[in-house]
C-alpha cells in the first residue's frame, strides 16, 4: 500500500500552520490559532466523506467513518494532537523531503548548523533508504503530531473510498493543548462512544506504547530562623541553605539526567527563597507505583535527618499526585495490545512495546474510561529544531490503522 504522496500532501499543509500551544495561558484551547487547524480538519473530513464531523468551542474535532459490516462491532476511536510544543517555535515551518536516505548527514541547514545523522541520532540508523522529512533550520518541524493527524485523515480518506474493506463504525478525533498536558481535559469521553481508542502521536516505526510514568509533584517548604550574622551562632536557621543541603542528598543515580528505560527519578525542578523561608519544587516520575511511593519514603527519610540536624527550622514536604500510568487500565483489556501487536505485524513491522518517559493524553483517557495505547507515526527527534519523520514510517502507521480497523471487525 503505497500512501506517500497524500500523506505527504497533507503533511506539508498541516505543517505550515503554527498551532503551538503556550503553558502560561489561561484559556482553553490555550492558544486561538490552534481553531484554523481544527477548522481547516474539519473542513477536510466533511469533503471526504467522514459522518457527524463536528468541531466544539474546546477545539476538538470529531467524525465518524460508518461501519461496512452488519452486526455490533466494538467501536474504535483513532486520536492525533493538533498543537506543537511550545519549546520551540512552530511559525513559518518549511518542511523539506530528503529523499532515499543514504546514511551520511541530512543537512537540515547549513546557515544554522543543523546536521542531523545517525550518530546524533541512532533511531535514524533503522530509515536508511526512506525519505526523510525535516523542517528547515529555525523551526522544529511539527510531526509531533501532524504526521499523526496526517496519517488518521489519510488511513480515513482510504477506508471511506474501499466500502469493500471490512469495518466496524470507526471514530475520529483530533485534540488540542496536548504538550501543555491539558489536550483532553474537557474531552466528551461519552459523546466519542468509542469501547476503545489509539493515540497516533509519536516514535519510530514500530514502537507502541501501553505504559507512562506514574506522576507526582514534589514540595518541600522550609521556615528558617533569621538573625544578624554576626551573632548568629545556634541561633540562625537558613532556610535557603537547608534547602540545597536536602537537594544535594538526594542519590545522584535517581535524576533524570542519569536513568533511562524503567528507572525513576525525582527531578528538582526550582529552588526559591531566603534565610526566612525557601521553597523546593520537583516531579517524581517512576512506572511502577509502588517504586514511586519508596522513592518519596526515601526523600522523606532525608528531610526527617535533617529535621534533626536543624532544629530551629521547619521542614515539611508534600506530593501531589500528577497523573499514573495507563497499563493498569489497558492490561485489563488483553485484546487492545493483542489487536495492535498483530496490526503491526501485518504491516511488516515487529513490535516494540516501550515504556513512555512521560504522560500522554491516552493515559488521561484510560482512566477517563476510554483505554488509549499509543501507534507510532515514523518519527523522532520531537520538540526542536533536529526533529524528523519518516514518510515511509508514517505510510507504515498508515497501515496498521487500517489493519487494526479490519482486526476489530473479524
Ligand atoms: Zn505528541
Amino acid at each position: 500500500m503505497d500512501l506517500k504522496n497524500a500523506l505527504y500532501k497533507r503533511f506539508e499543509l498541516y505543517a505550515k500552520i503554527d498551532t503551538q500551544s503556550d503553558e502560561a495561558s489561561k484559556t482553553f484551547p490555550s492558544t486561538k490559532k490552534q481553531f484554523v487547524l481544527a477548522k481547516m480538519l474539519a473542513a477536510e473530513l466533511k469533503a471526504i466523506g467522514a459522518k457527524r464531523v463536528k468541531l466544539d468551542k474546546y477545539g476538538y474535532v470529531t467524525a465518524e467513518i460508518p461501519a461496512t459490516v452488519k452486526g455490533r462491532k466494538p467501536v474504535i476511536g483513532f486520536l492525533a494532537h493538533m498543537d506543537t510544543s511550545p519549546a520551540a517555535s512552530g511559525k513559518g515551518v518549511k518542511p523539506q523531503v530528503h529523499k532515499a536516505w543514504k546514511g551520511g548527514d541530512i543537512v537540515i541547514s547549513r546557515r544554522h548548523g543543523v546536521i542531523l545523522n545517525a550518530k546524533n541520532c541512532p533511531e535514524l540508523a533503522g530509515c536508511r533508504g526512506e525519505d526523510i522529512i525535516t523542517a528547515s533550520g529555525d523551526t522544529l518541524l511539527g510531526a509531533d503530531d501532524k504526521a499523526g493527524i496526517a496519517i488518521i485523515m489519510t488511513a480515513a480518506e482510504y477506508l471511506l473510498k474501499h466500502a469493500e474493506i471490512p469495518h466496524g463504525t470507526l471514530k475520529i478525533g483530533f485534540t488540542p493543548d496536548e504538550e501543555v498536558g491539558q489536550g483532553v481535559k474537557y474531552f466528551d469521553v461519552k459523546a466519542f462512544g468509542a469501547d476503545c481508542a489509539y493515540t497516533f502521536d509519536g516514535d519510530v516505526a514500530g514502537a507502541i506504547e501501553e505504559e507512562n510514568f506514574n506522576a507526582d509533584g514534589v514540595k518541600i517548604t522550609i521556615e528558617g530562623k533569621s538573625v544578624h550574622p554576626g551573632t548568629a551562632k545556634n541561633a540562625m536557621a537558613n532556610a535557603a541553605r537547608i534547602a540545597a543541603d536536602i537537594v544535594a542528598a538526594w542519590p545522584e543515580n535517581m535524576l533524570p539526567e542519569t536513568t533511562e528505560g524503567r528507572e525513576g527519578f525525582i527531578m528538582f525542578t526550582d529552588i526559591a527563597g531566603g534565610t526566612e523561608k525557601a521553597e523546593v519544587s520537583g516531579i517524581a516520575r517512576e512506572h511502577d507505583l509502588r517504586k514511586l511511593k519508596a522513592m518519596e519514603k526515601q526523600l522523606e527519610a532525608i528531610t526527617a535527618a535533617k529535621r534533626l540536624k536543624y532544629p530551629l527550622a521547619k521542614i515539611e514536604v508534600a506530593f501531589r499526585e500528577q497523573y499514573r500510568n495507563m497499563k493498569e487500565v489497558i492490561v485489563k483489556r488483553p485484546d487492545i495490545m493483542g489487536k495492535l501487536k498483530a496490526a503491526v505485524r501485518q504491516a511488516g513491522l515487529e513490535p516494540h512495546v516501550k515504556p513512555v518517559r512521560g504522560g500522554t493524553d491516552g493515559a488521561r483517557l484510560s482512566f477517563m474510561g476510554l483505554p488509549a495505547p499509543n501507534v507510532f507515526t515514523g518519527g523522532y527527534n520531537y520538540h526542536g529544531r533536529y526533529e524528523w519523520v519518516s514518510l515511509d514510517g508514517m505510510n507504515k502507521s498508515a497501515e496498521v490503522l487500517i489493519n487494526l480497523a479490519r482486526k476489530w471487525a473479524e
